[in-house]
């Protein structure tokens, strides 16, 4: 069975929102977090995505 990761809800149904951003050498990976059971899932970010919007989130530092 294939598994399509996207930005969609985790499996319990909650809402994954962005709680913060990694870069690593050249690759960026936002993390999302369940605000219902707490799960986190990384996912690496594309030049395409929303770069302003995500390096928000992760405030002034870095
Ligand atoms: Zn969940």
């Amino acid at each position: 069975m294939d598994v399509n990761p996207g930005d969609r809800e985790e499996k319990c149904g909650g809402l994954m929102s962005p709680i913060g951003i990694l870069k690593k050498s050249a690759d960026y990976f936002i993390t999302h977090q369940c605000q219902k059971c707490g799960f986190e899932r990384r996912k690496k970010l594309k030049k395409d995505d929303n770069f302003d919007a995500l390096l928000a989130i992760s405030g002034s530092k870095g």
